[in-house]
């Protein structure tokens, strides 16, 4: 608890019917809705609390908002701190199993339901009150801040490194605080440093015009048969990827990040639980720890495989056709096209080069270097508001992000912070965040400025 815990709360209960009327707002990119609405609504809301904004939407897709507020008198205006947020939803489906109607925001036991609370509007919002709390304090507002509020990340943020890279300048900033973060199943606040990358690959092969009677099988080899030897050369029955120079893409973390890791707490036995799980975790049979694996490590994932026939009884056929669909989790080192490069060489150098591999998307990896001092800003102010046991740091979420063109374009250490809880729902029906956790959000970035400019 800090000094700003009454002025955070005070000034988020102001703007409460505010952060509503965003939600009301069907902002679903995937479908298109909303898109505009909502684009000009954030930056009017910049605007109303004293900032300047503008909206981009000379490099197709969605309109990115620019904000930008200015250090009070005693701030100090040669540091800016940037936020990233995206003004997006997820489709509100399926809506039968809502309890309350998606876009009305309703409060239920202290938490407030509505479809995009916690992925990424009241995160959003929080920033914007915490500004305007800290505008109305003694102490006027610390730093520069600027925004980098984007309508696509819900679609994979297409646009979204030509938008970084044409306006560097504008969106230029010492620091930067990534759209989100929560509070694990033990309460605790999470503050993320990187995300893992993704490249998604579909392989498929196919074998004959035309499916042909099983009997042939004695002379003729199969698209199923094919595929399954194929994907068999890419990880081995003990889990380990078996790709001739995959492992040695990953750049070995320094002893601070395998420090961080070590600590970071993580338990199995939840983990077989949850899922049912009826075979061991796979880190049982590899060189390192699932502390490790999760944060450290590459996965090779099997996410799809369909071929030949599988409905009701028995058809004896041959198929001509096979298909796979392949996730790879990316961590430093690793980039969508170079996965994609050495899993080419892979196959052809095995006598698959029938196998057809294409990439259908890709993302790649973030980390910021945890050494930077304004890593112990965000932890330091979060132990503030969290208390002293209750904040981690992890060096990357186990998901994806468009993290990369910001340490790319802009050189700025990233780190997420947010207003969300483990039962948020993000993507889910009945999405939802506490209040609590909302005011708590906004304490946060107040003190995380301050101790950012001083
Ligand atoms: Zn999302």
């Amino acid at each position: 608890m800090t000094h700003y815990q009454a002025i955070a709360k005070e000034y988020a209960d102001k703007n409460m019917e505010e952060l509503f009327n965003l939600l009301r707002i069907e902002t679903v990119s995937a479908q298109g809705r909303g898109i505009r609405e909502t684009s000009e609504f954030v930056s009017r809301i910049i605007q109303d609390a004293g900032g300047e904004s503008e909206l981009l939407d000379d490099l197709g897709g969605h309109p990115v908002v620019y904000g930008f507020f200015k250090a009070g008198e005693q701030g100090d205006a040669s540091k800016t701190l940037l936020f990233y947020n995206h003004y997006d939803v997820q489709p509100e489906d399926p809506i039968d199993e809502w309890q309350t109607a998606p876009f009305e925001p309703t409060i239920i036991d202290d938490k407030i339901f509505a479809r995009g609370v916690s992925d990424n509007k009241a995160n959003f919002m929080s920033r914007i009150v915490a500004i305007q709390a800290l505008v109305a304090s003694e102490d006027g507002l610390p730093c520069n801040v600027k925004f980098f509020v984007e309508g696509e990340e819900e679609i994979g943020s297409p646009n979204i490194d030509l938008y970084l890279e044409k306006y560097a300048d504008k969106f230029k900033a010492d620091v930067c605080i990534w759209e989100s973060g929560s509070k694990d199943s033990e309460e605790r606040m999470v503050i993320s440093a990187g995300v893992k990358g993704i490249a998604y690959f579909e392989a498929s092969i196919e074998s004959a015009d035309i499916d042909i009677h099983s009997s042939q099988a004695a002379v003729i080899d199969n698209a199923a048969w094919r595929l399954v030897h194929a994907l068999s050369t890419i990880r081995d029955v003990n889990h380990n990827i078996t790709i001739e120079g995959f492992k040695e893409m990953r750049i070995e973390p320094t002893e601070q990040e395998i420090e961080n890791v070590a600590n970071f707490p993580y338990n199995k036995a939840a983990t077989i639980k949850t899922y049912g799980l009826k075979h061991p975790l796979i880190t049982e049979q590899l060189p390192y720890t699932a502390e490790e694996a999760l944060i450290l490590y590459p996965t090779m994932t099997i996410s799809g495989l369909l071929s030949g026939y599988t409905g009701q009884g028995t058809k004896t056929v041959l198929p001509r056709k096979a298909m796979a669909k392949i996730d790879v989790r990316l961590v430093p080192g690793y980039e969508p096209e170079t996965v994609y490069e050495v899993m080419r060489a892979h196959l052809d150098k095995q006598g698959f080069q029938d196998v057809h591999l294409e990439l259908l998307t890709g993302v790649k990896p973030f980390r910021t270097d945890i050494s930077d001092d304004f890593v112990a800003d965000v932890i330091n102010s979060a132990k503030e508001v969290y208390g002293d046991d209750q904040v981690i740091l992890e060096l990357n979420s186990a998901g994806t992000g468009p993290m990369f063109g910001f340490g790319q374009y802009l050189d700025v250490p990233i780190l997420g912070a947010g207003t969300s809880w483990v039962k948020s729902g993000a993507h889910a029906p009945n999405e939802n965040i506490r209040i609590a956790d909302y005011y708590q959000g906004v304490e946060h970035i107040m003190v995380l400025l301050k101790t950012f400019a001083s």
